[in-house]
């Protein structure tokens, strides 16, 4: 398919393929489902709403118990907006931290006025169930944990189970930013009870970006009603009002929300949550052996790695410069992500979008090329890092 726009003229499927952690690579067909408008009143694109709320829930197996309320924006709009929903203003959460999404979902409730305490492992160490067990019984009044599922920083799997264990069995309530892993991690809620759980079009679902959804219990919905700090953001108010209308509350972004839907069939296709997390893991092993073969190191040890993200350090040669490296990849077809470390310089690589095996050895010969051009030899990271 040729395209003639005032940029210039392209060829849908040849424009580089994107290694990060979203907006990601999105089939030619998600693309195509863009090709139609909308009028967002219409029974047409209601009965959108409702498929992708219904395929949503049944993803995490809460029908009945749980509702999708779908939310304009990025990823950190509904993040935002279930932290004002559902802590209420006289509550207080512990935030799990390690790494840039703790951080900003601490920086949130600094803005919204929650009261908060934090458990900051740093960079790359995951928050472990015995000091969330440890801190909610030193701190009654903590109402709600925030927890990330995986910590997109560094691409780090969290132990999430095991924290949902602890935070039930002291009775407080679980927020779970999934958003760089529902659709892909399994998570049910018979197994992890969460209060609310957040995620976006553009991360593991494979749609393009626009809105993002929050899984939460009916009963937790309903008790959010007076909550929010913010209109656009009350999540009450807009499940309440597209429940009695089938309408979200203001201006949908509905190519998006009809992209997503095409995505969330191509994901039922390819086997559901676990047909796309073999292909992830696939991915991720097809990576991590291949880049530690040519000498590459990844910041975490294996049991840590998700199939979302991987971490490596930069090399230390000198003659190592991602600007260099990451414009030599480009120009051989693939986009990488530099590194959000404090510890040392680094550079990630995703799992997730429309990529297979084919793209993932491309991408490791444009590693090795792009390394042999610039004259690296010593891949390992600098001494005292590791
Ligand atoms: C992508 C992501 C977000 C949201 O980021 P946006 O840029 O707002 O879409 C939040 N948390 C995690 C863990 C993420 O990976």
């Amino acid at each position: 398919m040729e395209y003639h726009t005032s940029e210039g003229t392209f060829q849908v499927g040849e424009e580089p393929y994107l290694l990060t952690p979203g907006p990601l690579t999105t089939a030619i067909s998600t693309k195509a489902a863009m090709l139609k408008d909308w009028g967002s009143w219409d029974d047409d694109f209601k009965a959108v709403t409702a498929e992708i709320r219904s395929r949503l829930i049944a993803m995490c197996g809460g029908e009945g118990t749980y509702d999708c309320v779908p939310m304009q924006g990025s990823g950190t709009f509904s993040v935002e907006a279930a932290l004002a929903s559902f802590i209420p203003r006289d509550g207080k959460a512990l935030v799990l931290m390690n790494g840039a999404y703790g951080g900003r979902a601490a920086k949130t409730l600094e803005y919204i006025g929650r009261d908060y305490i934090a458990l900051d492992k740093g960079d790359y160490l995951p928050p472990m169930p015995e000091e969330v067990e440890a801190i909610l019984s030193e701190n009654q009044d903590v109402t709600h944990v925030v927890a990330i599922h995986c910590e997109t920083s560094s691409g780090i799997l969290n132990p999430l189970k095991g924290i949902s264990d602890v935070v039930q069995a002291a009775g407080r309530k679980l927020i779970v930013d999934s958003m760089s892993a529902f659709g892909a991690l399994p998570i049910d809620v018979s197994d992890i009870p969460f209060e609310a759980l957040v995620s976006s079009a553009n991360k593991c679902i494979e749609g393009v970006p626009g809105f993002g959804f929050v899984l939460a219990k009916k009963a937790a919905l309903e008790a959010a009603e007076g909550n929010s700090h913010s209109l656009s953001l009350d999540l009450y108010d807009q499940w309440s009002y597209m429940n009695k209308t089938g309408q979200w509350r203001f201006t949908p972004p509905t190519h998006t929300v009809v992209a997503f839907l095409e995505a969330l069939r191509l994901h039922e296709a390819e086997g559901g949550v676990a047909g796309r997390n073999a292909r992830y893991v696939s991915n991720r092993d097809i990576l991590v052996s291949g880049m530690r073969r040519i000498g590459f190191e990844t910041l975490l040890e294996d049991e840590w790695l998700s199939p979302i993200i991987t971490t490596f350090f930069s090399p230390r040669d000198h003659k190592f410069d991602f600007n260099r490296f990451y414009n030599e990849i480009k120009s051989r077809g693939f986009i990488i992500y530099p590194g959000k470390l404090t510890v040392a310089d680094s550079f990630r690589v995703g799992c997730i979008g429309a990529l297979d095996a084919t793209v993932m050895k491309g991408v490791l010969k444009a590693v090795e090329e792009s390394c042999a051009v610039m004259g690296v030899t010593e891949f390992g990271p600098p001494d005292g890092v590791k």
